[in-house]
């Protein structure tokens, strides 16, 4: 059985390219016959909003989504929301601590980048360098508020299987650098919540964005470190501005929110995903999310990144 996730992170308006994502996530669940989880993903930035949160769920419900577990409908493997779910990311983390594949480090971003080299992907931090590593179990830990606790890599190669991208295969000792699972405030980051979410939740599918690749190989680690097995991968292509970068305030108002104060119709956005995923024909007729579960296969699936302006949608 198929298990699935929407994660979004309540850092502002979901737009066309968050819409994209959840509509592939959703058919590609749904052709499966299986479930999916909604989970709010606001643990680990101070940039989050208190609105976005049900203004994503409205969201995904305009787009005419469902799921079977989420922070409005309950179910067996909440809380469906990570601020709730800190008593489990602690857990997790004293058995990483006694296993010595973390360690406390005092060092600042200044340091890490005055010292690091560069990453070997896009938008990634500089590589750590390893300063704060030889800690190990038994040794005093710093002053309270001083250091973050940082995941310790082994050595490469890792592979993973990508259901778009094909095989996949990094180094992210070299490539990336041991990483951060907690703020120096001690709240967990990104890293470690997904992966303990992903476990705990029974997720056997992510079908994510593709700038997400690197941090994938972080999360097998962790994974691995847990003695689980990561679910499925499915990096799927970004939805771009008319610059071709990724799309972005500048690039004009694409919120979903606005979009449905305009009284643009849900199917539109939904046929426009489908099409320029390359599910359904360029000429093909509007239809619901549900009616467009049938037409999805992975092996149909474009490749490119898709470029959208918020006037595609303003004539409808
Ligand atoms: N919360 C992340 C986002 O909205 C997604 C993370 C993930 O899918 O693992 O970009």
């Amino acid at each position: 059985m198929i298990v699935g996730r929407f994660a979004p992170s309540p850092t502002g308006a979901q737009h066309l390219g968050n819409a994209r994502t959840y509509l592939l996530a959703y058919w590609a669940a749904r052709h499966a016959e299986g479930r999916l989880i909604f989970r709010v993903e606001d643990v680990d930035s101070p940039r989050v909003k208190s609105w976005a949160v049900q203004q994503s769920l409205d969201d995904l419900r305009w787009l005419g989504l469902d799921w079977d577990e989420g922070p409005d409908i309950g179910g067996p493997r909440g809380p469906y929301q990570q601020t709730k779910r800190v008593a489990f990311y602690e857990q997790i983390l004293q058995r990483l601590r006694s296993a010595n594949r973390i360690y406390p480090c005092t060092c600042t971003r200044k340091d890490i980048e005055a010292a690091g080299s560069a990453p070997h992907f896009d938008h990634e931090p500089a590589v750590y360098p390893g300063t704060c590593s030889r800690w190990r179990v038994g040794d005093p830990v710093p002053d309270s508020g001083t250091y973050s606790w940082r995941f310790r890599l082994k050595a490469g190669p890792d592979r993973f299987n990508d259901r778009v991208l094909g095989p996949q295969i990094c180094s992210p000792m070299e490539a990336l650098g041991d990483f951060p699972v907690t703020q120096k405030s001690g709240s967990p980051s990104y890293q470690l919540a997904v992966v303990v979410d992903d476990l705990m939740m029974g997720i056997t599918e992510v079908v994510r964005g593709n700038d997400l690749i690197a941090s994938t190989f972080r999360q097998l680690q962790i994974f691995e470190a847990l003695s689980a097995k990561g679910p499925t991968y499915a990096h799927v292509p970004l939805v771009l501005g008319g610059d071709g970068r990724r799309l972005a305030k500048r690039h004009g108002d694409t919120r979903l929110a606005t979009l449905r104060e305009q009284g643009v119709k849900p199917h539109h956005v939904i046929t426009w995903a489908a099409r320029s995923a390359g599910l359904v024909p360029e000429h093909t007729t509007l239809q619901s999310a549900e009616e467009l579960i049938s037409r999805f296969q992975w092996s149909n699936l474009n490749q490119q990144e898709v470029v959208v302006c918020p006037e595609t949608f303003g004539d409808s």
